[in-house]
């Protein structure tokens, strides 16, 4: 498997070439019916403050209970990253003052954290991958929310989310333009949707990315780094880094200096605003939460875990590559989605895999993709790709007149088999049928004919005419045959 470094796409400046250089921190909301640290439920769409504990609203005396089920995604999701497991890690208190953040802290995990160094293996979209390194995955609270725009006057809190479990995944500064870091967080997202310790749902904020970006000339240290917050979709990610990376060059390249602070991206303007200085650890007085004893995992509970893991995206593409003979680009394109693999491999049985995969990532994705439809919820069944390649196998239609039978299929018109009775769609075979054709064009176009002894790429117009005049219907093999028996 191809696996570079990051690959440098270098900006032009006025003075020279500048350089991207990337980190992120992805917030994965764990896929827990219950918080991190109290009994009350999460969902989303509930009505405000209907989801809240006194734990959550931080009534005076009351006490964090850690969620063992939210422990066990965090190592399942830390297995799925190739990282190490801490056995003991702690908790900590992160203080700052936010309107929905009762507890004037955010509990975290700070120097001890539950997951440590681990791997993403990152495809691009020429098939190729490289490798970004993780550091570290910790699990953490969510804060509540602000809701500014009800009274002109007032700001109402909802708590629902305070107390949510979300896991931090920090990556090394591995990636170098808004492309790789795009494909980063498909993969990571990809990762732990595969794993069930995240759904992925970046519309609903359930997975967001901080990108800490900085510029610097090839080959030179490290700059100085602005972090933009909570980005939550590959576009937006894409250009606030494209924005940003431009903003801090001219402000190099005008002899300036960037100051490390937070900022915002707003996706009506296209560009990013400062937010705030950014902070530095010690500004949070970190210290262990008194609440809270170390958490110690045993090592054959989290090797219990490992085992039950499911067949990750990597895995699952090489096994398709291999048992299916698939392109490292269709592959990779099937597997970004478990279901989508899942749809393919049922297709796939007895028929021709590359067929199968070729009309399940083009045609039925792309019309997918059009309709913002997932597979889960297609309106044509695995069987029916199944149906229509061993139509396309046995003969009985060409891959042409298949498009039209997939659109038919698409309009609901039932199975392939029903589609083509009905539209009297069966290709012609039939060489006496197709002689007859063949022999009328060569005797209406003798000019034609004698250029096609002279280049015998000529011969295509003739195929193109024979299938216009059957409305493609003609088996194009056979029509080849005749036509090269005829004229050479
Ligand atoms: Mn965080």
């Amino acid at each position: 498997m191809a696996d570079d470094a990051a690959a440098s796409k270098l900006i032009q400046g006025r003075t020279g070439p500048w350089e991207i250089v990337l980190g992120l921190e992805i917030h994965a909301q764990v896929a827990s019916k219950s918080k991190l640290f109290s009994g009350a439920a999460v969902g989303f769409g509930a009505g405000p403050n209907e989801q809240v504990s006194l734990v959550d609203a931080a009534m005076p005396g009351m006490l964090p209970v850690i969620n063992r089920y939210c422990v066990e995604q965090a190592v399942r999701a830390g297995l799925g990253l190739k990282a190490q497991i801490n056995l003991v890690s702690k908790f900590d208190r992160k203080n700052y003052f936010y309107p929905d953040l009762p507890q004037g802290y955010q509990i975290s995990q700070f120097k001890e954290p539950i997951v440590g160094e681990g791997q993403v293996l990152v495809e691009r979209d020429d098939g190729s991958s490289f490798t970004v390194g993780i550091e570290r995955l910790h699990l953490e609270q969510d804060a509540g929310k602000s809701i500014h725009d009800i009274d002109p006057n007032a700001t109402y809190v909802d708590l629902n989310r305070a107390g949510t479990a979300l896991m931090e995944i920090v990556s090394r500064p591995d990636m170098r333009c808004s492309e790789e870091a795009a494909a980063y967080v498909k993969k990571v997202r990809s990762i732990l949707r595969y794993i069930g310790a995240c759904d992925g749902d970046m519309e609903k904020g359930n997975l967001r990315a901080d990108v800490n970006v900085s510029v610097r000339r090839p080959g030179a240290e490290l700059g100085t780094r602005c972090e933009i917050k909570n980005v939550n979709s590959y576009r937006y990610i894409q250009q606030a880094i494209e924005y940003e990376a431009r903003r801090q060059i001219e402000i190099l390249e005008d002899g300036g200096k960037i100051d490390q602070e937070t900022r915002l991206f707003d996706p009506g303007k296209l560009e990013t605003r400062s937010m705030r200085s950014k902070e530095d650890a010690h500004d949070y007085r970190y210290f262990p939460d008194p609440d809270l004893l170390p958490l110690e995992l045993e090592a054959a509970w989290v090797e219990q875990i490992r085992l039950s893991l499911p067949e990750l995206p990597d895995d699952k593409k090489a096994r398709l590559q291999s048992q299916y003979g698939l392109s490292v680009y269709d592959a990779g394109v099937l597997v970004i989605e478990g279901a989508r693999a899942d749809f393919f491999e049922k297709a796939a049985k007895g028929r021709d895999a590359k067929l199968v995969s070729n009309w399940t990532t083009n045609a039925l994705l792309g019309r997918l993709a059009e309709g913002g439809l997932d597979i889960e919820n297609s309106p044509i069944p695995p069987e029916d790709i199944a149906g229509l390649v061993e139509l396309i196998e046995t003969d009985v239609i060409s891959s042409k007149i298949a498009k039209q039978v997939f659109d038919l299929m698409w309009a609901g018109e039932g199975t392939p088999k029903a589609v083509v009775e009905k539209h009297g769609l069966v290709q012609v075979t039939d060489t006496g049928a197709l002689e007859s054709v063949i022999d009328a064009l060569l005797a209406a176009n003798p000019d034609k004919a004698a250029a096609v002894k002279e280049k015998p790429q000529a011969l295509g117009w003739f195929v193109g005419q024979v299938m216009k005049e059957t409305q493609g219907k003609a088996n194009p093999a056979a029509v080849n045959d005749i036509l090269r028996a005829r004229l050479s």
